[in-house]
């Protein structure tokens, strides 16, 4: 009865607002969360983490030592898909994202990607960033991984210097710019001998992974693995 007064309730609010799937703009049905089942279906899965070795992982090699890396899905500026994390970082919606992250784990059930983590922690915004949108998207993204997965969240790292300053730069000076700006909290400590996965809502020249998980490195023995939301094709 219950859950018949709540679907009816929801469905009369979707009568008066509707709500859209962000990727194609059609309304959504009352059973459809975030997106529309046509969308989710045809989502462009990049399956990184079925391959060994994959191209994200290479992205890193010689950079930083990690272990595994993933993305969920591929993106392309301006593409109907990059509207979700448009959505998820300016329009106010991270709870999308940490539903699709949570859908993520059980896509991947397969790969034993998640397998052997022993915490999920996110690429930390700087709190006057944090002030002004009032949420970090990725810690939505890494929380979306702890539901579905049972893996504790944990803050690891924090943002010491904004990075609203570097649009305009060139690679190298937004890549001096960014070292130096992710500090480890105490709770590190806890995190010696273990196998962390940091968590970013995209990857495009993967600057900002590299530094994070830099710094992560001074934690001993720590083992890194990256996930993402969506990737830029990186090959
Ligand atoms: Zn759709």
């Amino acid at each position: 009865m219950l859950k018949t007064i709540k679907q009816w309730l929801s469905a009369a609010t979707d009568m008066v607002m509707p709500r859209v799937c962000p990727v194609c703009g059609r309304a959504l049905d009352s059973d459809e969360t975030w997106l529309c089942r046509q969308c989710l279906s045809r989502l462009p899965r990049t399956r990184y983490e079925e391959v060994d070795f994959n191209t994200m992982e290479q992205h890193f090699a010689g950079k930083v030592p990690i272990e595994r890396a993933t993305a969920y899905f591929f993106y392309e500026k301006g593409a109907p898909y990059a509207s979700i994390l448009h959505d998820i970082k300016y329009h106010n919606l991270p709870k999308m994202g940490r539903w699709l992250t949570a859908r993520a784990v059980h896509d991947m059930a397969g790969s034993r990607f998640f397998d052997g983590i022993d915490a999920v922690t996110a690429v930390p915004l700087h709190r006057s960033k944090l002030a002004q949108r009032g949420y970090n998207q990725s810690e939505y993204l890494a929380r979306g991984i702890a539901d579905a997965s049972g893996i504790p969240y944990i803050e690891v790292l924090k943002a010491v210097l904004p990075h609203s300053t570097q649009t305009h730069k060139g690679a190298l000076e937004r890549w001096q710019n960014i070292q130096g700006n992710y500090v480890l909290k105490k709770e590190a400590a806890s995190l010696a001998g273990k196998h962390i996965l940091l968590v970013d809502d995209v990857i495009t020249t993967g600057a900002t992974l590299t530094v994070c998980a830099t710094a992560l490195q001074a934690i001993p023995s720590i083992k890194i693995s990256l996930f993402t939301l969506a990737a830029a094709r990186l090959d």
